[in-house]
């Protein structure tokens, strides 16, 4: 039976970046060994580097100055690699959700934090609107997609200081004003590639400001300096981000990808708000196009089990929601199809008629 993949992370890949990476391992370049046994500094594997560095720049159009990086330790290391970097008095921060939570926690290490704003006391169910960023900091930080509650900032925001985006969800799905930030980073494995690599996108003239010793590995500048080469890189994760950057642009671009994103949202969100069965947990505002959230109406709890029986019966795979928001998650990320989304609304559809 054919599956759909709607998990949240590690996610969906288009099934030809997954074939030409899987072709790779087996022998790169036609050079008689895999590209799990060579040199990240051979002549063979720096071309790989200088086009997924290249087609990044050119699919976000990042302007001049900024440096595109490649390092380990997910975006959960870029939590306090951020303050340590870029930290020099005080930071702002907006509390929309767990991971937004988590990167604040590791600012606290470095200087005094402000929380702009917070949804925490209604479950994170949507995006707050009413504050003002203090000017006297030194970045604003914001999760564009909340990718455990389903909520999404798909414009970049007009405050009079500096960004810095957590953009692991939605990274490559839209078009982003780029300058607006002097820092943009995403764990690979939403929305680019296989776990184990983690994308930068680093302003170069915001470095070296911070008042303190950083160490080599956590320093932005080593990364920059050395070309994502000072240590040895995952090379498998970033060919399977040059191979995925590669379709990104075949396909269109990311005006495409946000286009896509939007129709496959408008079709899902559409089937929960007409079904009896099913709702929304987010405001209607905020909806994420990525992780789409919803539960059981109220007076149909107890069919909560059994729809995800029938969906997962039906080639659905990921679809239960995240545990600190219960009932369902369909995250629907650039490879996810058109017809993915059909069958999930078909199920739902179904489902609806037999109860
Ligand atoms: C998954 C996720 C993270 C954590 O990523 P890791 O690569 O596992 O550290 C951080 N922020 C957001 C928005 C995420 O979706």
């Amino acid at each position: 039976m054919k599956k759909y993949n709607f998990n949240a992370g590690p996610s969906i890949l288009p099934r030809e970046v997954i074939e030409n990476t899987a072709k790779q391992i087996l022998d790169f370049n036609g050079i008689g060994l895999s590209l799990a046994e060579i040199s990240h500094r051979s002549k063979d594997f720096q071309p790989v580097v200088d086009e997924a560095v290249a087609l990044i720049k050119e699919l976000l159009d990042v302007p001049e100055g900024y440096s595109v990086l490649f390092l380990g330790g997910g975006a959960s290391l870029e939590f306090c690699m951020i303050p340590y970097n870029f930290l020099i008095k005080k930071a702002a921060y907006l509390n929309t959700g767990t991971w937004a939570k988590k990167a604040m926690k590791e600012a606290k290490l470095f200087g005094e934090v402000v929380e702009v704003a917070s949804s925490a006391d209604a479950n994170y169910t949507f995006i707050p609107k009413d504050w003002t960023c203090p000017t006297d900091v030194d970045y604003l930080h914001i999760t564009t997609n909340n990718t455990i509650y389903g909520t999404e900032m798909r414009k970049d925001l007009d405050v009079p200081v500096r960004l810095i985006g957590d953009m692991s969800s939605d990274i490559f799905s839209r078009p982003v004003d780029v300058a607006k930030y002097d820092c943009i980073y995403a764990g690979a494995q939403k929305n680019l590639s296989m776990a184990g690599v983690t994308v930068v996108i680093v302003k170069n003239d915001t470095l070296g400001k911070a008042p303190r010793e950083i160490p080599t590995m956590l320093n932005y500048q080593t990364h920059v300096d050395k070309g994502s080469m000072f240590n040895t890189p995952p090379v498998i994760p970033i060919y399977c981000a040059l191979e995925n950057l590669r379709w990104i642009k075949k396909m269109g671009g990311v005006k495409e990808m946000d286009r896509r994103a939007l129709e496959r949202a408008d079709m899902l969100y559409s089937e929960i708000d007409r079904n009896k069965l099913f709702r929304g947990t987010v405001a209607t505002e905020d909806r994420s196009v990525m992780n789409i959230c919803f539960v059981m109406n109220d007076e149909y709890a107890e069919l909560e089990k059994p729809f995800f029986e029938y969906a997962t019966a039906q080639g659905m795979v990921g679809i239960k929601g995240h545990r600190s928001v219960g009932g369902f998650r369909a995250s629907c990320y650039n490879a996810m199809t058109v017809e993915g989304v059909q069958a999930l609304v078909k199920c739902m559809k179904d489902f609806e008629a037999q109860h």
